[in-house]
């Protein structure tokens, strides 16, 4: 099977290593940052090439990423879809002549070919993608696959110098996002949708979140209702999750949100409509009023207390 390499320059993704390690049947190279080699080879890499600290020149650093994947001979390229790699991947598919798919949401083999699957058309249907250039590159957005330690590996650990510094581009402050934990990390989420009908009705699922230290999430119609903020939408244009337990409560399951979702293990749907699709996907479900059963689990988490 070909050698996969998946670039983490900014700290490593334990779900796509995971699918790199599947993919490649255990021939997996990455990149990331001295300091997160133990980290990589929890994950089966048998290359680890480190370098110190992220370049700020992101040009520069696709350049030198260039020449360094010509050298080790990858022909597979993956990345999360972080905002940094977001701008690096293009620069470096340009430099490698190769095709590039961004935000995938799947990934397959066929033969030595990566299929490559995103939403497409207005996010309407899913559309699998083969590049026929050389070299072969995707984007998967943060927490579409699920991580899944390997024994470890052995592996080769190879400290790279990075780019010279180039002085054109220069990072003056970098401040920590204290919004917590990534929802795409989150083990449990509690899912509100226009059913939950109201801004209060979504601070009793944060109640209930908070209570099982899990994460809030919502379906763009509550966020654009502004029941919620921006960062809890989950679905195409929202974040993607693969928690052990997703909560869908109020929400209808219309296929932009199953895409942000439907890596979940396990799925429980409360909704009053017996037809809504969401149960169509659900491992369990409740048809009724929201309230009445959050309400219960909310007395219930209290009398525990
Ligand atoms: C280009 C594009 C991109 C999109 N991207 C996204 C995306 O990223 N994420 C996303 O979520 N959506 C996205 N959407 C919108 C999507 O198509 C749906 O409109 C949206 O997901 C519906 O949200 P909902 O399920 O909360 O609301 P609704 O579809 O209105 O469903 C509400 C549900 O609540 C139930 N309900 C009502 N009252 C109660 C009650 N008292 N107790 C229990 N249940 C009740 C109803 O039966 C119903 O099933 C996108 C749409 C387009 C066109």
């Amino acid at each position: 099977m070909k050698e996969i390499l998946v670039l983490c320059p900014h700290g490593v993704d334990g779900g796509l290593l995971s699918k790199a390690y599947a993919l490649s049947e255990g021939n997996l190279r990455v990149l990331v940052l001295e300091g997160e080699e133990q980290t990589a080879e929890g994950y089966g890499a048998k290359y680890i090439h480190t370098i110190k600290t992220t370049p700020p020149d992101e040009a520069a650093f696709a350049g030198w990423l260039a020449e360094k994947i010509q050298s080790w001979g990858s022909t597979i390229v993956l990345a999360p879809a972080t905002i940094a790699m977001r701008n690096i991947m293009p620069m470096l598919a340009w430099k490698l002549n190769a095709g590039l798919t961004a935000d995938c949401t799947a990934l397959d083999m066929a033969g030595e070919d990566l299929l490559q699957t995103r939403p497409a058309f207005g996010n309407s249907l899913m559309a699998s993608i083969r590049s026929l250039s050389t070299i072969q590159m995707a984007t998967v957005r943060p927490g579409t696959f699920r991580p899944v330690e390997q024994k470890a590996n052995e592996p080769e650990i190879i400290p790279e110098s990075g780019p010279a510094e180039t002085g054109k581009v220069r990072e003056l402050s970098f401040t920590e996002f204290a919004g917590g934990k990534p929802l795409s990390q989150a083990d449990v989420i509690i899912a509100g949708g226009m059913g939950v009908g109201s801004k209060e009705g979504f601070e009793k699922l944060a109640k209930l979140a908070s209570h099982l230290g899990a994460g809030l999430a919502a379906s763009r119609s509550a966020v654009d209702a502004g029941y919620a903020p921006f960062r809890c939408q989950v679905g195409v244009t929202g974040v993607t999750v693969c928690p052990r337990l997703y909560i869908a409560v109020g929400i209808s399951g219309a296929v932009q949100h199953l895409a942000g979702m439907s890596g979940s293990e396990k799925v429980i749907a409360i909704n009053s409509d017996p037809k809504a699709p969401i149960f169509g996907y659900a491992d369990y479900g409740y048809v009724g009023d929201w309230e009445t059963i959050i309400d219960r689990l909310l007395h219930l988490e209290e009398e525990t207390l």
